[in-house]
């Protein structure tokens, strides 16, 4: 009987129909992937500073742990709900998957508004969640990670309420941490990093040769976390960054901006300063003429409308799903290059990966080290995307899919209960 397949969810699965007609997947994995696995929602119940009480709605959501204990995010932010975080878990497991992690995949979010609350609000809100999640997370079950509009400090609360409850030291249990408290160094720039290895493997697209001879040029939707590290890295290896944009506001400078000041303003004033260059009707960063599109903020930021006006040679996803499934084929029709999310922001939970595997063991990686083994994992892994794509004469998307499915069905497949019954 088919499944009710709403909005994002039901474009995340649109997605394996295309990567199941090149991949060696199974009928069992695929009939296993129609659904999560479980999906819990609670209500988060915070004092606020003035004494009175409000209760949040709250999600995880483990959508397959076929490889391992599930991995994903935790966002906080006002649009969350459990389609979204079903989606995100969706694209979670194929991520790791085509990463080669031993992780299935989660996610969990608030839906709050967290520019609203003190920072002891906040504090109070996470502490809140884990106490409702705890016993569906652990770090052989289901490890959170940050996302949008949680960050190191969120981590560190989310550990020490959950060794409170446990009884124990259990840093295993979340990455992206505070160093001090078990957190890897380079996590807290591995998706940028990551995306940016994607890159410099996969290459541009079309237009190899910028046109003027001035460099190429990039516009980044999305000043965070990720997106003006992506930024700072472009401009250190020659790209102009002609646009930026925050949720406040856009800005342009054919001339190219001043990444690093803008990184500072951000920083301190929480948004983008109006004076780094023209202002620019937010909408326009998408469809600009750069050689690079880096959309890095949330979802749906390129849809079937505005995809036919696109004129990036190559589309860097460092957002989750920021591509809605309808744009697909009109942007390869088009002939842009679309380097997918689930390979282009891997970097952060490779990253978190090492982060657990170190706590695990006891030990602590250095710096070096961590790039090493990020750079040669998102370089291994993008090469064989790409090899892929070529030899079926697929997108990078069907390609990063097919990885990743063909490895779950294996594993899957492993169990042998299908030939059990001589399937
Ligand atoms: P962040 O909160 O640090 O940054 C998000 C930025 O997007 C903010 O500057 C915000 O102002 C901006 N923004 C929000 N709405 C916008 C809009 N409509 N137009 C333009 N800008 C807008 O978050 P982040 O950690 O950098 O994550 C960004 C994206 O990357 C998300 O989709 C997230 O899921 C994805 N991602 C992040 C990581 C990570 O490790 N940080 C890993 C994988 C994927």
């Amino acid at each position: 009987m088919p499944v009710e397949r709403t909005s994002l969810f039901a474009g995340a699965g649109a997605r394996l129909e295309a990567a199941a007609e090149i991949a060696a997947v199974s009928g069992d994995t695929l009939e296993r992937l129609r659904l999560p696995q479980s999906v819990l929602k609670v209500s988060v119940p915070v004092r606020m500073d003035d004494g009175s009480l409000r209760t949040f709605p709250g999600y995880r959501v483990r959508y397959d742990d076929t490889l391992g204990p599930t991995k994903g995010g935790v966002r906080y932010h006002p649009s969350v709900n459990a389609d979204e975080v079903q989606a995100l878990a969706f694209w979670m497991t194929f991520k790791c998957a085509a990463l080669d992690l031993p992780f299935g995949g989660a996610k969990g979010g608030i839906a709050v508004d967290v520019k609203e609350l003190s920072l002891a609000e906040k504090e109070r809100l996470t502490r809140s969640y884990v106490s409702r999640i705890a016993d569906f997370i652990g770090p052989d079950v289901d490890i959170p990670a940050p996302d949008v509009y949680t960050d190191a400090m969120v981590m560190g609360w989310m550990l020490d309420e959950y060794s409170k409850i446990a009884r124990g030291f259990t840093p295993a249990v979340v990455t992206g941490k505070p160093v001090p408290l078990g957190g890897s160094l380079g996590r807290d720039t591995a998706t940028a990093d990551g995306a940016f290895y994607a890159l410099g493997t996969i290459g541009r697209g079309a237009r190899e040769d910028p046109r003027d001879g001035e460099g190429p040029t990039a516009a980044i939707q999305g000043f965070g976390n990720a997106g003006a590290r992506l930024a700072e890295l472009l401009a250190g290896a020659g790209y102009r960054v002609v646009a930026a944009s925050d949720s406040t506001r856009a800005v342009h400078d054919p001339g190219g901006l001043d990444v690093a000041a803008l990184r500072e303003a951000k920083d301190s004033d929480g948004e983008l300063p109006a004076s780094a260059g023209e202002e620019l009707d937010p909408e326009e960063l998408i469809t600009m003429d750069v050689d690079l599109l880096v959309p890095a903020a949330l979802e749906d930021a390129i849809t079937e409308e505005n995809a036919g006006e696109i004129r990036a040679g190559t589309i860097l996803e460092v957002a989750n799903g920021p591509t809605a499934v309808p744009a697909d084929a009109v942007l390869e029709e088009a002939g842009v290059r679309v380097i997918p999310d689930i390979l282009a922001n891997a970097g952060g939970v490779t990253v978190s990966y090492f982060e657990w595997a170190q706590n695990r063991a006891g030990l602590r990686w250095s710096a070096e080290e961590v790039r090493d083994r990020l750079r040669a994992r998102m370089t291994g892994e993008s090469a064989r995307v790409a090899e892929l794509a070529a030899e079926h004469d697929v997108t990078l998307r069907t390609a990063a899919y097919a990885l990743a499915l063909g490895r779950i069905s294996a594993a899957n497949d492993a169990l042998g209960t299908a030939k059990a019954f001589g399937a």
